[in-house]
C-alpha cells in the first residue's frame, strides 16, 4: 500500500461535511444539469442532515448565486475573476481545489457533461480519492458511515454498479443531465453567499482563450424544453423534415430513437435513450416510436408526453400521457398547421 493511500485511510474524515454541487454555466448562463443537481443534492444533504452547498466560479455570475439558492442551495461560495470568464481546465480546477481543501465538502457532484467530466477529471488526479462518471443514480447511506450510493449502467449497460469510496474523503461522481429532476425555484428562499478570494494569477496559463464562437446548430436535447422525436415509424429520413417542421413552430428540438439513428435517418446527436441523451423537457412528442424501455428510460421523466403511433397497442401509450393513435403522416402535418396558426 502507498504511503499516500496509507495515510488516507487512517486520516480523520469527520471534519468533512456537507454536499457541494459545482455549478455549471456558459458566460452566466447556467447548465440545467446544475438545477438539476441541486434538486438531487438537496435530498442527499437533507438525508445527511448537513447543508447543500454550491460552487460558482466566473466572472460576473452573482445572479448565478442567487439562483443557486433559489434552487435548493444553503451556502454558495462564489469565486469572480475576469480570467474566469470562461471554462479552462487548469484555473477551474485549481479555483476548485482550494475550495475543496477550504471548505471539506464530504460529496462533490458535477454535470457529466463535456465541461464536468473534464472539471471532475483533473480534479481526482489531484485528491487522494475516487471519482464515479456518469451516474444515474444517486443515495446516500445515512449515519455512521454517510456514504455515496454513486449507481452507473455497467458491462455495456447490461448492469447498474453501485460504487462507494469508503475510505478518502471528498466523494466524487459526475451525473447524467436530464436524470435527476430540478425542484421548482422558490423566490423566498434565503440562502448565505461567501466570497472566496482567487489566490492565482490565471492571465498567462498555457490555454487561452482567443475567441467565443457560438454554435448555434447544434443539438441541444438536454437543455430543450420541447422534443419531437421520432422512431422507425417515420419510414425513412423524409420523414424527419416533417418533425423539423413541428419542431420549428413548437420552438423545440428534433429528438430519434436508435432504431432511426442506426438506420441512417439522422446523426446520433440526436438520439434518446439508454445509449443516447437522457431528457427530461416540458413537453416531448413520440411520432412512430413503439416505446422499447431502452429508449423510454431516457424521456420518461418528461412533464407531459405525447405519443403519435399506429398501433394503439404500442408500449409507447402505457406511459403517454395524451394518446393519438393514427397515421403520424395525418397527424403531424395536422399538429404544424394548427401551431403555425396559433403562432400567428
Ligand atoms: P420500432 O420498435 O420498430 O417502432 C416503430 C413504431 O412506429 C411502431 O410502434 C409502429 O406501430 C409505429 N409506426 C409505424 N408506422 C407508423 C405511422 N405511419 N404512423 C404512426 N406510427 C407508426 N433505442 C433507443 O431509442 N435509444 C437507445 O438509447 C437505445 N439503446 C439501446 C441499447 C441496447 C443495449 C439495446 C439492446 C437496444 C437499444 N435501443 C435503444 C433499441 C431499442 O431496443 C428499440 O429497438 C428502439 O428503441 C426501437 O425504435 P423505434 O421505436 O423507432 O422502432
Amino acid at each position: 500500500m502507498s504511503e499516500e493511500r496509507k495515510a488516507a485511510q487512517e486520516q480523520d474524515w469527520s471534519a468533512y461535511r456537507g454536499v457541494m454541487i459545482v455549478i455549471e454555466h456558459r458566460r452566466g448562463e447556467a447548465k440545467k444539469v446544475s438545477w438539476q443537481l441541486l434538486g438531487e443534492g438537496r435530498k442527499l444533504a437533507d438525508k445527511l442532515e448537513t447543508s447543500l452547498l454550491a460552487l460558482v466560479i466566473g466572472h460576473d455570475v452573482e445572479h448565478l448565486a442567487a439562483e443557486s439558492i433559489r434552487y435548493g442551495a444553503d451556502r454558495v461560495y462564489l469565486c469572480q475573476a475576469p480570467e474566469l470568464l470562461d471554462y479552462r481546465t487548469r484555473p477551474y480546477s485549481r479555483v476548485c481545489l482550494s475550495a475543496i481543501h477550504e471548505i471539506k465538502p464530504e460529496i462533490v457532484l458535477y454535470g457529466a457533461t463535456a465541461t464536468g467530466r473534464d472539471l471532475a477529471g483533473a480534479i481526482a488526479t489531484h485528491l487522494p480519492t475516487g471519482l464515479t462518471a456518469d451516474c444515474t443514480e444517486l443515495d446516500v447511506e445515512p449515519h455512521p458511515s454517510r456514504l455515496l450510493m454513486a449507481s452507473r449502467p455497467a458491462f455495456s449497460e447490461k448492469m447498474m454498479a453501485t460504487i462507494l469510496c469508503k475510505q478518502y474523503r471528498p466523494q466524487m461522481a459526475t451525473a447524467r443531465a436530464g436524470v435527476f429532476q430540478a425542484l421548482a425555484p422558490d423566490p423566498e428562499r434565503t440562502g448565505e453567499v461567501v466570497h472566496l478570494e482567487v489566490r492565482e494569477d490565471y492571465s498567462n496559463t498555457a490555454a487561452q482563450v482567443i475567441a467565443f464562437l457560438e454554435e448555434k446548430s447544434s443539438v441541444n436535447l438536454e437543455e430543450a424544453d420541447i422534443i419531437v422525436a421520432g422512431g422507425r415509424g417515420l419510414g425513412g429520413a423524409e420523414g424527419f423534415s416533417l418533425l423539423r417542421e413541428l419542431a420549428e413552430v413548437l420552438g423545440g428540438e428534433v429528438g430519434a430513437t436508435r432504431a432511426a439513428v442506426d438506420a441512417g435517418w439522422i446523426t446520433h446527436e440526436h438520439q434518446i435513450g439508454q445509449t443516447g441523451h437522457t431528457v427530461r423537457p416540458k413537453l416531448y412528442i413520440a411520432a412512430g416510436i413503439s416505446g422499447a424501455v431502452q429508449h423510454t428510460v431516457g424521456m420518461q421523466g418528461s412533464d407531459v408526453i405525447i405519443a403519435v403511433n399506429k398501433d394503439p397497442q404500442a408500449p409507447i401509450f402505457q406511459i403517454a400521457h395524451y394518446a393519438m393513435a393514427g397515421d403520424l403522416f395525418q397527424i403531424i402535418p395536422a399538429l404544424i398547421r394548427e401551431f403555425a396558426k396559433r403562432r400567428g
